[in-house]
């Protein structure tokens, strides 16, 4: 499905918020690594969509009402069976339909679980004077609690990119700390292009997050997507 199809459905459909599933299939066909992801509406679906990822999985709520996903329960993470897959299926409906009364659940996505590496973020906010700007920072409590971030505006080079990641106070945690691995700079640097590249492609994308990508000694993934589209 090509972006034009994927925002027409979102517009029809009165969202402006394009759900994970939706959000990594644009982006993986833009070029940006992330976790091969699909929507499953009923539990047996979502065993039948874990056999084809591969154990273990990933099940997440996807809900237009839900923007947190953890926070409501709505995500399950290392199931390693059809059980696993079914019981977690279970209690994301469970939960979401109690921490979010009333809200819209349109299924659940079904992922591999990939390894954990070193979390970082990758995003884009729209600046009302400016445009599209992006963003990149360490995971977690490093960029809610330090605000330890880096910006450029849009178009960047790979250079740019790379100046981005230097800039962070955190740089020593991806060159590789206390016996930790480093991370592929390369493969972040990628991935902040790609993602440049398909947001100047597409400026009805208001705002974007990666949040997290793990990086690794060879390579990075994008684990978790959102992206949020102006209104018709
Ligand atoms: P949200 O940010 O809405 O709470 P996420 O999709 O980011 O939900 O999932 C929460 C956490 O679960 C992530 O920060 C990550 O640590 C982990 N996670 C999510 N998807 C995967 C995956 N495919 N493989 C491994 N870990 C994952
Ligand atoms: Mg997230």
């Amino acid at each position: 499905m090509t972006f034009e199809t994927v925002l027409a459905r979102a517009r029809a459909e009165g969202r402006t918020l394009l759900n994970e599933v939706e959000a990594k299939q644009v982006l993986r066909d833009a070029g940006v690594p992330v976790t091969n992801t699909t929507l499953a509406t009923t539990r047996e679906e979502a065993q039948s969509q874990a056999e084809a990822a591969g154990y273990p999985v990933v099940l997440k709520v996807v809900s237009p009402d839900i923007a947190h996903k953890s926070d409501a329960g709505g995500v399950k993470l290392n199931l390693k069976s059809k059980d696993d897959v079914a019981a977690a299926y279970d209690a994301i409906m469970a939960s979401c339909k109690q921490h979010v009364p009333g809200a819209k659940i349109t299924g659940v996505a079904v992922q591999h679980m990939a390894p954990q590496g070193t979390e970082v973020i990758v995003g884009m906010t729209t600046d009302p004077q400016f445009g599209p700007v992006m963003m990149f920072g360490l995971g977690g409590i490093m960029v809610e609690v330090l605000k330890d971030v880096s910006f450029r505006l849009v178009p960047l080079t790979s250079r740019d990119a790379g100046q981005m990641i230097g800039e962070i106070k955190g740089k020593p945690i991806l060159d590789g700390v206390r016996g930790q691995p480093a991370s592929d700079i390369e493969a972040l640097k990628n991935t902040i292009v790609k993602v440049a590249e398909f947001v100047e492609k597409h400026p009805e994308v208001q705002e974007l997050d990666l949040n997290p990508v793990f990086a690794y000694p060879d390579g990075a993934i994008a684990v978790d997507a959102r992206i949020v589209v102006a209104g018709a």
